[in-house]
């Protein structure tokens, strides 16, 4: 029982994302860039302790195209 929970997601609106990057120069851990430099996510739950970088990453987003929302209130998983 030693696995911390996952209260939020990370959940990105690429269609919005600009490439700018800022989202993975704060919180690279979360946000990653593929081949166009658009951001996705290896997964897109946060840990508890990634949770302030990745809502200074979001909140750094030009674009507004990444935000976090709270794990399970609608069972959508990530
Ligand atoms: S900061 Fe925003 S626009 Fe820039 S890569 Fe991240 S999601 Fe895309």
């Amino acid at each position: 029982m030693s696995s911390e929970k996952a209260q939020f997601k990370a959940v990105a609106d690429r269609s919005r994302c600009c490439g700018y990057g800022l989202c993975a120069t704060i919180c690279p851990s979360v946000y990653k860039l593929d081949a166009d430099g658009l951001v996705y996510f290896d997964d897109a739950r946060i840990p508890p302790e990634l949770e302030e970088e990745a809502r200074e990453g979001a909140a750094a987003c030009p674009a507004e195209a990444v935000w976090l929302e709270p794990i399970g209130a609608q069972g959508n998983p990530a």
